[in-house]
C-alpha cells in the first residue's frame, strides 16, 4: 500500500514502534528522494503544516517543532553557566541552530550533520527552521557526527545531538562509546543534551542508554517535553554534566519573563525546565534511582 497516495501518511513502516502508528492526512507531496543516507520525504499536511519525514519516521512538523527545539538546546544551555561554543549533531532542518545562536552568552555554534540532502531541502521547504543556517554565529560541516567527534578534543560548553531515531545513520549516536567521545570534546563542566526517545515506547532503550552515559558522566538526568507528532505525543532528553554538583533540573541561568519574550521562546521557562525533570515514579524509580 502507497503511504501517501491513499490520502495519509503513516509511520507504518519501521521496526521502533510495532503494532502502532501515528498518521497524518496529506494535502501535496512536496518532495521524495532517497539521498545517500536515507529516504527523505516532505509533505504538506492538512492540520500539522509541512513535515520533514526520514526513513519513514516524522522528524518535525511546522505546528509543534518549537517544542522539541526550545527544550534541546534551552534545557543543556541554561544548565551551563557560560555557553560559549556550542556543538550541534544532526539538526539538519535548522531549528535547533535557530534556537541555540538566541541564547545571549553563546559565541559561536559548530554543527556536523551526515546528510547535505536534508540541509538543502529543509531550506527549500521549511525555512522557518532552516533560518537558523543562516546565522553568522553558525559554522556547518558536512559529515558524520560520530567520525567529528574522534578529532576535537576539549572543545566545546555545550553538545546537542539532534539526530534522527536509532536506526540508520544514527545507531551510533545512542551507543555508550558515543558519550566516552562526548565528555571528550567537552571543556571543564561541559553539559550534553541527546534526544533520547520516550519511555512509553522505548522504555528498554532509555534505560540502557541512561546506562551507558553514566558511565562517562558523573551526573546524568533524562527530562521530557509533548510533541503531539512524535510517537505517543512526547519524547525524552538524556542531559549530562561534567561537574557532578550540577542540579540539572535547577537552570543556573533563569530568564526573567522579558527575556523569554525578547528570544521569542513560545514553549521554554524556567518553570518547564524545572517540571520537564519530573518523571512518573515507575520511570522515575528506574531512570533516576530516587
Ligand atoms: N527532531 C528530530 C527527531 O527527534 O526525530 C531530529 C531531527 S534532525 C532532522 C535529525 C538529523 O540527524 C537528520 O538530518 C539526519 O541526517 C541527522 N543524522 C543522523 N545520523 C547522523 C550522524 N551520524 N551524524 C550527523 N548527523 C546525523
Amino acid at each position: 500500500m502507497d503511504k501517501v497516495l491513499t490520502g495519509w501518511f503513516s509511520e507504518i513502516q519501521n521496526e521502533l514502534w510495532p503494532g502502532q502508528s501515528f498518521s497524518l492526512k496529506v494535502q501535496n507531496v512536496l518532495h521524495k528522494e532517497k539521498s545517500k543516507f536515507q529516504d527523505i520525504q516532505i509533505i504538506e499536511t492538512e492540520t500539522y503544516g509541512r513535515c520533514l519525514i526520514l526513513d519513514g519516521i516524522i522528524q518535525c512538523t511546522s505546528r509543534d517543532e518549537f517544542s522539541y527545539q526550545e527544550m534541546i538546546a534551552f534545557l543543556p544551555l541554561c544548565c551551563h553557566p557560560n555557553p560559549q561554543k556550542v556543538l550541534i549533531v544532526g539538526g539538519g532542518d535548522g531549528g535547533v541552530a535557530r534556537e541555540v545562536v538566541k541564547h545571549p552568552l553563546v559565541k559561536e555554534v559548530h554543527q556536523v550533520e551526515i546528510d547535505d540532502r536534508v540541509v538543502q531541502l529543509s531550506k527549500k521547504y521549511l525555512p522557518s527552521m532552516a533560518c537558523g543556517f543562516d546565522s553568522k554565529k553558525l559554522k556547518l560541516t558536512i559529515g558524520d557526527g560520530f567520525e567529528y567527534m574522534k578529532n576535537h578534543r576539549n572543545e566545546f560548553d555545550v553538545i546537542i545531538t539532534d539526530s534522527s531515531d536509532p536506526i540508520g545513520p544514527a545507531v551510533n549516536l545512542f551507543h555508550e562509546s558515543y558519550f566516552d567521545l562526548l565528555k571528550q570534546a567537552l571543556r571543564d563542566g561541559g553539559v550534553v543534551c541527546s534526544q533520547a526517545g520516550s519511555f512509553w515506547l522505548d522504555f528498554e532503550y532509555v534505560k540502557k542508554t541512561l546506562k551507558g552515559c553514566a558511565l562517562h558522566f558523573p551526573k546524568v538526568g533524562y527530562a521530557i517535553t509533548s510533541v503531539p507528532s512524535y510517537p505517543c505525543g512526547h519524547i525524552g532528553f538524556i542531559i549530562a554534566s561534567l561537574d557532578k554538583k550540577h542540579r540539572l533540573e535547577n537552570p543556573v541561568k533563569k530568564f526573567e519573563k522579558s527575556e523569554i519574550d525578547a528570544l521569542n521562546l513560545k514553549y521554554y521557562t524556567s518553570e518547564i525546565h524545572a517540571a520537564a525533570f519530573t518523571l512518573p515514579r515507575w520511570v522515575r524509580s528506574t531512570f533516576t534511582n530516587k
